[in-house]
């Protein structure tokens, strides 16, 4: 154990994320703000408009929690929709299909609450599903995009999270990940280690009433491969041929 934390087998792994979860569900959204100083949410408009989300798109968003990353798919694409129909064209908006996937109901309850208070409630475009990602319910080829933020280093088996995401993808379609990594500056690595190792658990303990799942949270960041290892371990089987820019087709 490198940085001192205890190794867990796969079966502890999805039980202690399980439980993490529910633990953190109900406070889940404000420590995201407390903790990164509300930077999750700069990171997430960076994600979304990196994805160029189009008025019909079919979209899986997997570790999908409280909905953050489906609510700014769905704004941007109402946005181009409300566009088009002040220039008197169709609602584009009619066939798009935002799902917002988690292992967790809890956090999706969460996330189905916040749409009633954010006016999306009645929405026909965002559909709530509980799923692993690692077995997904979704029909192969059958969406244009796929994104999973801060998700992907608490599943079991990320070799299998991508080839589920390869499977569903449409030939061309995207898969886009957000998530943290290892700090190489060392500067600032010490600040961080300080931040991430003494504080973000002390927060966890002092708003969530949870300091263990901060804790959790905090060493899942440092067992996450790091930058270097981008590309070496996390091998899909194979490559699809074409790149499609999805935006271009539909401006
Ligand atoms: N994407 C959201 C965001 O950025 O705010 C939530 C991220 S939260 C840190 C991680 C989420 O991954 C949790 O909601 C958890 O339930 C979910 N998760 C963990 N393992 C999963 C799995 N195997 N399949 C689907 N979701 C999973």
């Amino acid at each position: 154990t490198s940085f001192g934390f205890k190794e867990v087998g796969e079966e502890e792994k999805s039980k202690m994320v399980g439980k993490v979860f529910n633990n953190v569900a109900s406070n889940y959204d404000l420590m995201n703000d407390i903790m990164s100083g509300g930077l999750h949410r700069l990171w997430k408009d960076r994600l979304v408009s990196k994805l160029h989300p189009f008025p019909g798109m079919k979209h899986l968003d997997v570790a999908g929690g409280t909905g953050d990353v489906a609510f700014r798919i769905l704004e941007s694409i109402k946005s181009d929709s409300r566009r088009a129909m002040q220039r008197g064209l169709d609602d584009l908006n009619e066939e798009t299909e935002i799902y917002a996937c988690d292992i967790n109901p809890n956090m999706l309850s969460i996330g189905k609450k916040r749409a009633i208070e954010q006016g999306l409630g009645d929405e026909r475009c965002l559909f709530w599903t509980e799923g692993d990602a690692e077995a997904l319910k979704f029909k192969d080829s059958s969406m244009d995009s796929y994104t999973i933020a801060f998700g992907i280093r608490n599943v079991t088996h990320i070799e299998k999270v991508l080839a589920e995401a390869y499977r569903v993808l449409k030939l061309g379609g995207r898969f886009l990940c957000l998530e943290l990594s290892h700090v190489e500056q060392p500067l600032f690595k010490q600040i961080y280690d300080f931040y991430s190792f003494q504080l973000i658990p002390a927060i966890g303990g002092l708003v969530a009433g949870d300091r263990e799942s901060y804790q959790y949270l905090v060493e899942s960041i440092r067992r996450f491969p790091n930058q270097g290892l981008k590309g070496k371990i996390l091998k899909p089987q194979k490559k699809k041929k074409h790149e499609v820019e999805l935006s271009k087709r539909h401006l």
